[in-house]
């Protein structure tokens, strides 16, 4: 996803603008489209998890705990390991090294909150 396609999505949901969700499952987070997982340019919108699978792959991303080069990796759905990986990315600007036992910790707190949406999509 671009930055301009996220703001593009804000901005249209700032102003009462129906985003149409995935098709597929009508991805969302908490009552709220979530942008982070919907493909830009995906015609009728689509999930990455359900991209993913109409393109033959399993839907799933080993996710780097803690991020690389973390030993411990976990199979999650490509939307979650979105919304993950852009926790770690925000971790890591506010100077929370990849790879520490901070870095393990905050991932860890971001996968319970994550995965505590109910937003996995059953396989
Ligand atoms: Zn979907």
């Amino acid at each position: 996803m671009t930055p301009d396609f996220l703001r593009a999505l804000l901005a249209a949901e700032r102003h009462g603008i129906k985003v149409a969700p995935c098709m597929d499952c009508g991805e969302h987070c908490l009552d709220r489209l979530d942008p982070l997982v919907l493909v830009e340019g995906s015609s009728p919108p689509r999930c990455l998890y359900h991209v993913e699978l109409a393109e033959g792959r399993p839907g799933t991303q080993g996710h780097h705990v803690g991020g690389r080069p973390s030993p411990l990796v976990l199979p999650v759905n490509v939307n979650s390991h979105k919304r993950l990986t852009t926790i770690q990315e925000l971790a890591w600007r506010l100077g929370v090294e990849p790879g520490t036992p901070a870095a393990v910790l905050v991932d860890v707190l971001a996968m319970n909150a994550v995965l505590a949406l109910g937003t996995e999509v059953e396989q």
